[in-house]
């Protein structure tokens, strides 16, 4: 998700030139309060740097949008499950 991050420096970013949404509308990724999400998670689905991306959401407490292929409440689940313990892994985004 290269277009919608801001330069975080060369490690930060080492995974996101093989990001599925290079190229893809952000706005997808940002839909409105209530709007589908469903379309940005196809592309997500597919995303050979999901996991890295969705860490890095988890890492920056990033609080909008779809990361790693989950919403905002998705993440906001895993970090409450690793927070107590748990792998948190368990809405889908590790499996491909
Ligand atoms: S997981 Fe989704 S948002 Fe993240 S880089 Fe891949 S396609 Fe983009």
């Amino acid at each position: 998700m290269q277009s919608r991050r801001g330069d975080d420096g060369p490690d930060e970013k080492s995974w996101q030139h093989l990001a599925n949404c290079l190229g893809v509308d952000p706005d997808l990724f940002f839909p409105e309060r209530g709007a589908s999400t469903r379309e940005a998670k196809e592309v997500c689905r597919g995303c050979v740097v999901r996991q890295d991306c969705l860490e890095y959401a988890l890492a920056h407490g990033e609080k909008f949008g779809i990361w790693g292929g989950m919403s905002e409440r998705e993440r906001r689940r895993v970090r409450r499950a690793r927070a107590h313990g748990a792998t948190g892994q368990s809405n889908g985004a590790a499996s491909a």
